[in-house]
């Protein structure tokens, strides 16, 4: 018995959880506290009706939030590209094609070599802010490569992604079509029952609309949600196809054209925006404005892996959307936290309401505008996951 938490002296309490007519959708609190019991939230209210509790913490007037949701990371995988990066930046362009580097050295390491790697990432993750984090296969692309990472990642999290379809592997680079029907065969029935999600890099390099569909039809048929790497590098069909086969979120969409916007201003599906690609490719941002004055949901996700976007931090995609995209700091936490629970499609995370998980964290500032107003700068003072302080 862990017994019963309070979080008192909350100056600013975001709960994502606005009260009835109220045009707030950052649902915030002044003066609040927060009790937590077994492991989720048992009751907000005025700190001034704070019940008693076995613990507390004292906020000291600081800001709380929920944990963010990092609804895209790419975590299962060996060795690091600095030297690509650097490339990169002395002018080099990205092409995806160093995604194969990696594959290498994944299938090159241990088992415990690549649970090391996630344990470190995810707990990097967690001092940032994040409790909630997707983990994606797609660095081992053969059967036993795939589900080893997935049974990986699974030690980690709930929100495991089979990603076979990320690159096609040199070995069979002049028979896509049969890479794609192992993908959809043995390796989708070896990765299947360690994944919540199939996902598919569509994108010219990588894989057409044709190969995507099927793949990512063979994932629902064994009873896997959707999601798409889209629209990434350049304008292509995934945005469409990920809304018309139900996904949960498209990704990346930084080349969209009106019909793309249309399509998903008239979906359930999530627009996940990852910042820190661009940042890292040198590319131009995505557009967050044109989608949110469309009425698209948009979350905001790290995309971590060594090649494209070798960052953990959501605080720091947080301030790039902000400063880049367009965003507002409130749409900007909105979408790090209650977004990237969409992007998941799960209610108990991204919100503080009785009942939700006790994922929060608690800022060093006053206000959850500091998030995008001090870049840079370590914010997170204390991590609640599963009520339990990190
Ligand atoms: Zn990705």
């Amino acid at each position: 018995m862990i017994g019963s938490l309070l979080v008192d002296n909350i100056g600013e309490l975001v709960t994502n959880a606005p009260r009835d007519g109220v045009a707030d959708p950052l649902g915030l609190r002044r003066d609040a506290a927060l009790l937590v019991e077994d492991g989720e939230v048992a009751w907000i209210g005025p700190a001034r009706y704070a019940p008693a509790a076995d613990r507390r913490i004292d906020a000291g007037g600081a800001a709380v939030l929920p944990g963010f949701v990092d609804s895209h990371a790419h975590l299962v995988f060996a060795g690091d590209r600095a030297a690509e990066f650097a490339a990169r930046m002395a002018g080099e362009p990205y092409t995806g094609g160093g995604i194969r580097t990696t594959v290498g050295a994944t299938r090159a390491a241990t088992d415990d070599e690549l649970r090391a790697n996630v344990r470190r990432l995810r707990d990097e993750a967690m001092r940032q802010g994040t409790t909630t984090i997707e983990i994606k296969s797609g660095y081992g692309l053969t059967i036993a490569d795939e589900a080893r990472s997935l049974r990986i990642a699974a030690e980690f999290t709930g929100d495991t992604t089979f990603l076979g379809a990320h690159v096609v592997p040199a070995e069979y680079a002049d028979r896509p079509d049969d890479y794609v029907g192992l993908v959809c065969g043995p390796m989708l029935a070896a990765a299947a029952p360690h994944a919540r999600w199939i996902d598919v890099f569509c994108e010219r390099g990588a894989f057409d609309a044709d190969h995507a569909r099927a793949i990512l039809a063979c994932g629902q048929a064994a009873g896997l949600g959707v999601r798409v790497h889209a629209n990434q590098l350049g304008p292509g069909p995934g945005v469409r196809l990920g809304v018309e086969l139900g996904a949960a979120s498209v990704d990346h969409c930084t080349h969209l054209s009106d019909a793309d916007v249309d399509a998903l201003a008239g979906s359930a599906t999530v627009a996940t925006l990852l910042p820190g690609a661009e940042f890292s490719t040198r590319s131009p941002y995505p557009d967050a404005r044109r989608l949110l004055d469309a009425g698209v949901t948009v979350a905001l996700a790290t995309d971590c892996n060594p090649g494209s976007s070798y960052t953990s931090s959501m605080p720091f995609c947080l301030a790039l959307a902000v400063r880049e995209m367009g965003m507002t700091p409130a749409e900007a936490v909105w979408a790090a936290t209650a977004g990237g629970a969409a992007a998941l499609r799960r209610a108990d995370v991204g919100v503080l309401r009785p009942g939700a998980r006790a994922d929060l964290t608690i800022l060093d500032a006053p206000s959850h505008l500091h998030l995008a107003y001090r870049p840079g700068v370590p914010l997170i003072r204390q991590v609640l996951h599963n009520g339990v302080p990190q």
